[in-house]
């Protein structure tokens, strides 16, 4: 077999995992099975004592999940990979092991709405202290990380304000307190930004996301060195049965091949989008780490290889201009999904971020008038006559209010 180790992403991407079958097929196989079938007794008990190299059961282990693995964890630079049903169970995979009632947790306040559920209501409801603090303040990380701390969770950029934080330094106030630093690289994707060589531990994805990147499937997965999959996050995984499905890793295998060239458009097409809406009288303000009006433009800089595929704006008017802009839009859809070769747009304060309540909103950045911003990789052209659409109807409802 070739070796894909040594090449570049674009390459490893396409060529990297793969494990072709005795038929030697082009496009790799998917193995739809639950089980697998042992040769004698001995070799049954041998795979149970885990001294046989051979598949058992697709809950534990199955060759499209193990391409995946492979695949992600070379692209990642990571010695091991655990693969979960969506990315919450990846999130909640890598966490729950670590802490025991009487723990510590602490994370950044802007996390994706169902992160935050686990932190703010799970997390409590098992014994463990849970922190909230403003991911991008280092005091406030000194602060919370003065006292023994199991697990950090972050997310940069961060959903939905696009906040960049400083993954270095957190993860050597996480070690200081003896935790592990958990990143939720959702945002940044594995091509432009990887936690593991800023001192982070653990690196967890939807795979959902731009992975996929075709709305087709949900999946997840926890990446880190081979000691906290093997001993911690594969065991919980396996027997608590959220794992992956095969066919799923299939198609997030295959998503892959393609992963550099959507992301390299989607991002093109971002900063364009981000330079156009910069430039209207109706908006307030563009959160985009690839313009120079970020707040946190330098770190972006230091820590990310490019810039991202996501864009925040806030609409002035409030929600009635935000709504009224998302409804006169004809290619860009409204959803709540991300990361997918077409644009998207989402309103956070009354649908992912509705449940987190007003003030924590605010405190976010997250007002009526914000909206999130997903770009595809459709014709830019195309796109900005949306957005125009969109701005010319606000523009109307401005002046119907004056
Ligand atoms: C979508 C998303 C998740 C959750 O992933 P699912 O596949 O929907 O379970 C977690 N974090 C971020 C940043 C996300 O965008």
């Amino acid at each position: 077999m070739k070796r894909a180790k040594n090449y570049r992403p674009a390459t490893q991407l396409i060529h990297g995992g793969v494990n072709r079958t005795s038929f030697d097929e082009t496009s790799d196989a998917v193995f739809l099975t639950s089980g697998f079938i042992y040769d004698s007794a001995e070799q049954a008990e041998l795979t149970f004592k885990g001294e046989a190299d051979r598949y058992q059961y697709s809950r534990f282990n199955n060759p499209n999940l193990t391409s995946l693995e492979n695949r992600l964890s070379e692209l990642e630079g990571a010695e091991a990979c655990a693969l979960t049903s969506t990315g919450m169970s990846a999130i909640y995979a890598s966490l729950i092991p670590l802490v025991k009632s009487g723990d510590r947790v602490v994370a950044s306040r802007a996390l994706f709405g169902s992160s935050y559920w686990i932190i703010e209501n799970l997390l409590p409801q098992m014994g463990v202290e849970t922190i909230f603090v403003d991911g991008t303040d280092l005091q406030q990380w000194e602060q919370a990380l003065s006292k023994p701390t199991a697990a950090v969770l972050i997310e940069t950029p961060s959903n939905p304000m696009l906040d960049i934080l400083d993954i270095q330094a957190i993860a050597e106030l996480t070690h200081r307190a003896g935790g592990k630093l958990i990143v939720d690289n959702v945002f940044a994707t594995p091509l432009y930004q990887h936690p593991l060589q800023w001192g982070a531990d653990i690196v967890v994805y939807s795979c959902t996301k731009h992975i996929d990147g075709q709305g087709r499937v949900l999946g997840g997965a926890v990446l880190a060195n081979k000691n906290i999959i093997q001993d911690h996050i594969t065991p919980f995984v396996r027997n608590t049965g959220i794992g992956l499905s095969p066919f799923n890793a299939w198609v997030l295998f295959k998503g892959l091949e393609t992963l550099p060239l959507r992301v390299e458009k989607m991002t093109q097409n971002a900063l364009a989008c981000a330079e156009f809406l910069e430039k209207s009288e109706h908006i307030s303000r563009v959160l985009y780490p690839g313009l120079k009006s970020h707040p946190h433009y330098d770190l972006g800089q230091k820590q990310m290889s490019a810039s991202s595929t996501m864009i925040g704006f806030e609409i002035k008017g409030g929600k009635k201009a935000a709504f009224t802009f998302m409804n006169a839009l004809e290619l860009i859809l409204l959803s709540n999904n991300l990361g997918d070769s077409r644009c998207i747009v989402t309103h956070p304060a009354t649908t992912t971020h509705m449940k987190i309540g007003e003030a924590e909103r605010l405190h976010l950045g997250i007002t009526d008038g914000s909206i999130r911003f997903s770009v595809g990789i459709e014709d830019i052209q195309d796109i900005i006559e949306d957005l125009q659409q969109g701005l010319d109807a606000v523009a109307a409802l401005a002046n119907t209010n004056r």
